[in-house]
């Protein structure tokens, strides 16, 4: 039997990605909407054959309470608003799927968390890239060190971003700016590519499109300081084009090029290993494997605590870029 999945916020995302790669998850399936955009309701509903009573608004789904055929509300709004809406589908009884990063601050992921435990509901962050099978072989070295111990690594992500960015992006109450939307990904793959957790920190943020980075970040550069000396060096930005994660190990290296892709991630070793690009869709990974947990009643992949770590690094990146670079302990 499959899960009934119903996408809050039909942005980009719910749009061009998640919508489709729910017509090829086995686990669950795409059978509620809930908007604050009427003129939607008609192309989803026909689209996917979304009955009437599947169909609410950010005012009317606490009703979502009496319908049994929506197990998960899965939250895709800009970040600021995660918290929101999260906590009115697990106070209505739904298990939470939530969008990275999973909000704008911890404080906000803390609301998430007491919601879904309070609901006995289970929480998963939409981090794709750990349930993408090269992504997981790197997390299964940074335990098994096939190439010896792990002594630094550097991890980039980001895009140049025109008017591609819808507003919220550009907008700090929303969330936005690159560290929230592409430099949780060098921290989460800085994370997962080490298995530990980082005790320190220094930033730097620039732009060179001042008036349209006025509240936001453009570019934000970080290093993360690990136990044992272990250094990442990230960065991340709406201005270039990056995407890479490599490790450097006491007898050999690894890197995934793109490392964050919605397709081809792929990657080499010192060794000369391949490592292939998956074929199918990572987003109809990740929610098979998410619906399986609910479904079999076990812990999920990629907990509340990846998306609360993670924006806790955020915000001391931030006050650490406001500070001119200072070290920060975690
Ligand atoms: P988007 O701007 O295209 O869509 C956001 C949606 O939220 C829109 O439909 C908008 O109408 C709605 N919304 C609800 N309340 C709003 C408000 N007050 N102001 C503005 N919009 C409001 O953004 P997106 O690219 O779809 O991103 C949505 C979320 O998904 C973000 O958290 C983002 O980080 C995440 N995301 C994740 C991935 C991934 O690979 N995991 C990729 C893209 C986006």
């Amino acid at each position: 039997e499959k899960l009934g999945v119903a996408l809050l916020g039909l942005g980009n995302y719910s749009t061009g990605l998640l919508a489709p790669a729910l017509q090829q998850t086995e686990n669950c399936e795409l059978r509620g909407i809930i908007t604050g955009s009427p003129e939607k309701i008609p192309l989803w509903q026909k689209k996917y054959g979304i009955k009437d009573r599947n169909v609410y608004n950010y005012e009317n789904m606490h009703q979502l309470a009496n319908n049994e055929e929506i197990d998960v509300v899965y939250v895709v709004t800009p970040n600021s608003l995660h918290p929101k809406y999260a906590v009115i589908a697990a106070n209505a009884g739904k298990h939470i799927w939530c969008e990275k990063p999973m909000a704008r601050t911890s404080r906000g992921c803390r609301e998430i968390i007491e919601a879904c435990n309070k609901n006995n509901r289970k929480l998963s962050i939409g981090y794709r890239m750990q349930h993408e099978k090269n992504t997981k072989q790197i997390m299964e070295w940074a335990k098994t060190k096939p190439y010896g111990s792990i002594q630094k690594l550097t991890a980039d992500a980001g895009f140049y971003g025109g008017s591609n960015l819808t507003p919220w992006r550009l907008e700090k109450e929303m969330g936005g700016g690159a560290i929230y939307d592409m430099g949780v990904y060098c921290i989460n793959g800085a994370r997962y590519s080490t298995n530990l957790e980082p005790v320190a920190l220094s930033a730097t943020q620039s732009t060179t499109r001042p008036n349209m980075f006025d509240e936001v970040d453009e570019t934000t550069k970080f290093t993360l300081e690990f136990p044992n000396g272990i250094t990442a060096h990230c960065k991340t930005s709406f201005g270039e084009n990056i995407n890479r994660l490599e490790v450097t190990c006491e007898n050999g290296w690894y890197y995934l090029d793109p490392m964050q892709s919605y397709s081809g991630v792929q990657g080499k070793t010192s060794d000369g290993k391949i490592l292939r690009p998956m074929q199918k869709m990572q987003q109809a990974v990740q929610m098979d494997d998410d619906a399986l947990a609910i479904l079999n009643g076990k812990p999920v992949m990629v907990p509340s605590e990846e998306g609360l770590k993670d924006v806790i690094i955020v915000e001391k990146i931030n006050e650490s870029a406001a500070k001119g670079g200072k070290r920060m302990l975690l």
